[in-house]
């Protein structure tokens, strides 16, 4: 699932227990050990990329080719 920070950003967190904490290797959560679906990356993706974009704010990004 995809939750809102206070400041509007979008956090992703764990569909079955609710935290926000991720092995970022395995994209599984720390809590429980479920997996984060495909779906939900690639959704909290788009939403971080718009959220940046709409606030100017400039990631580096070197995978970006
Ligand atoms: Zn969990």
């Amino acid at each position: 699932m995809i939750f809102r920070n206070p400041a509007g950003a979008p956090e992703l967190g764990c569909d079955e227990c609710g935290c926000r904490w991720f092995d970022r290797h395995t994209m599984s959560c720390y809590e429980c050990g479920a997996a984060i679906g495909d779906e939900d990356i690639r959704r909290f993706d788009e939403e971080i990329t718009r959220f940046h974009r709409d606030r100017g704010i400039v990631v580096n990004d070197s995978g970006n080719s």
